[in-house]
């Protein structure tokens, strides 16, 4: 069986002392790994010249991992003092892959920060802080003091989409980490499930191998069957591409 390549994005933060570095969480690495594919760490520094370009026909698979907030001015959002680490080059690189592999029919995974970027990226808006924007009725936004893979709330997933297809269920218990959420959604993505409180939770693009995003983050929950899923299907779509 052969190893499909996944590039996954990366953001940036700073060390102990205060030094620049390159941010990703092991666990998209070790979930990719898991799954059957081999990660491969894309820096935001490459969308300089359009570096990325020189190594994206070797990758099978794009994820688009979490993160902080997407610039607002992206797409006309309201400004609000809990957004964080503006990072433009990241977002330049993410909405620049994304968009190819969409024209390219190339598998890409979106997961919290990359289930809102895939919106934005086709047009889309978010709400940039969703207590004060939506009358949510769930927290969406877990204590920081919680294990990332604690399970707050359900989703409900439309039947006919890839995604339901995967999990082979209609409801599904999910951890949530989030602030923002998507507000306004293309017509060109289909919405695939939603929470208790309305607030839509995945998205998916129709007649592509691939195209699937997840508001929750399924990496930190890799025991649970239905996430393995979901990530082996990832992987799975990305060797075809081989
Ligand atoms: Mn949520």
């Amino acid at each position: 069986m052969s190893f499909p390549v996944i590039g996954i994005t990366t953001g940036h933060s700073q060390n102990k002392y205060g030094l620049p570095q390159i941010h990703l969480l092991d666990t998209y690495v070790n979930a990719t790994l898991k799954a059957g594919g081999i990660p491969i760490i894309l820096p935001p520094e490459l969308h300089r010249e359009e570096k990325w370009m020189e190594i994206y026909n070797q990758l099978d698979g794009i994820l688009l991992s979490g993160g902080a907030d997407i610039n607002p001015q992206r797409f006309g959002g309201e400004a609000h003092p809990s957004i964080h680490d503006i990072d433009d080059t990241r977002d330049s690189i993410e909405i620049a892959i994304t968009r190819k592999a969409i024209d390219d029919s190339k598998p890409f995974f979106g997961i919290c920060r990359g289930f809102q970027l895939l919106n934005v990226a086709l047009g889309g808006t978010l709400y940039t802080h969703i207590r004060d924007q939506f009358s949510a009725k769930i927290e969406h936004e877990t204590s920081p003091q919680e294990p990332r893979n604690k399970l707050v709330h359900t989703v409900r997933l439309e039947k006919n989409s890839h995604l339901a297809q995967i999990l082979e269920v209609e409801m599904l218990s999910v951890n949530s980490w989030h602030h923002q959420g998507a507000k306004d959604i293309p017509s060109a993505l289909k919405i695939t499930s939603h929470a208790p409180d309305g607030l839509v939770e995945s998205l998916e693009l129709p007649e592509h191998p691939f195209g699937i995003a997840v508001q929750w983050h399924p990496e930190w929950m890799t025991k649970d069957p239905h996430m393995q899923a979901l990530f082996r299907a990832f992987i799975d779509a990305s060797r075809k591409q081989k």
